[in-house]
């Protein structure tokens, strides 16, 4: 079965997180199995940027999510080095900043959506409007339930103008959690990676998964899927989203515009050039003067 259809939040059903094994690598045991996997969707996958970029109709949009070291920037640092950064873009979104704040929840994320023929990855993103502020009650509950048919909206906007977006959820378990806060303990390279609050946070994770089911479940549509992705080991987390990615540019239709210039004439004229000669006006070769 393709990842997409084992992963996918189906629209309208229910999301029981502690029914997913985060540990889970379908026949994989190691990396060894899965790395060739990994290495075929990335060729694709900048096979098939190549034609989004120069057919310039759509867009791709992947919003990554998680809690805190649930793999978003290893994901980023993987699966996105085998593309051309001229049509790649990636941005993090952080509490609003005081500017970001005085205009509507969407609007910060709005301005960063993909042109067409972009990949554009969300690192955090507008979810984080009904997660985290919701956790910490940062707006009032009136305000933030009714951000999920916002967003909705939101999506059915960018879709109807020809950008797909896929949304994952990086699902870690909270011992995979501690595992890796104490490699950020240990490592002086990811020391700073350490934020006081990443203990604080820990303790609500009930919270942070009861907002997580109510936002998958509301949010994950036809047209803005979202998928859970068992993410304690990392390669495994890798495979499963760069095949999702590449089966989702695949399902695009992308294919290479046809040229608009008139080929025989610009052959005619890479001729005459090649033999010192230029067309004129009337379209007949001449010898260039000089
Ligand atoms: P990091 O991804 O580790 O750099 O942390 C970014 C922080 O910004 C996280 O703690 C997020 O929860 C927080 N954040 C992102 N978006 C929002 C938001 N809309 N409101 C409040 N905090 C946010
Ligand atoms: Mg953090």
């Amino acid at each position: 079965m393709s990842y997409i259809k084992e992963f996918i939040v189906s629209p309208g059903g229910k999301v029981q997180l502690n029914k997913i094994d985060p540990s889970y690598t379908d026949k994989h045991e190691s990396h060894e199995t899965a790395s060739p996997h990994i290495q075929e969707h990335l060729k694709r996958m900048s096979q098939l940027q190549y034609l989004l970029y120069a057919d310039a109709d759509q867009s791709l949009l992947v919003v990554l999510q998680a809690l805190d070291a649930g793999g978003k920037d290893g994901v980023i640092r993987h699966l996105f080095s085998g593309m051309n950064p001229q049509g790649t873009k990636v941005f993090g979104f952080k509490q609003p900043s005081k500017d970001e704040a005085t205009h509507d929840f969407l609007w910060r994320a709005h301005l960063r959506v993909p042109s067409k023929g972009d990949i554009t990855i969300f690192n955090r993103s507008y979810y984080e409007d009904v997660l985290v502020v919701r956790v910490h009650n940062l707006v009032e509950k009136k305000i933030w339930s009714k951000r999920y048919d916002l967003i909705n909206d939101f999506e059915k906007i960018l879709s109807n103008n020809g950008t797909r977006i896929i949304k994952f959820l990086l699902y870690i378990s909270p011992e995979e959690q501690l595992e890796r806060f104490k490699q950020r303990l240990d490592d002086p390279s990811r020391n700073w990676k350490i934020s006081d609050a990443d203990y604080s946070e820990r303790e609500l994770w009930p919270k942070y998964i009861e907002a997580y089911q109510e936002a998958l479940e509301r949010t994950s549509t036809h047209h803005a899927p979202w998928f859970v992705i068992p993410a304690n080991h990392k390669w495994f987390r890798d495979l499963a989203i760069s095949e999702i990615i590449t089966d989702t540019l695949e399902e695009m239709g992308l294919k290479l515009p046809s040229t608009h210039v008139n080929m025989d004439d610009i052959r005619n004229k890479y001729h005459a050039a090649e033999q010192g000669q230029s067309i004129n006006a009337n379209g007949k070769t001449e010898k260039k003067s000089g």
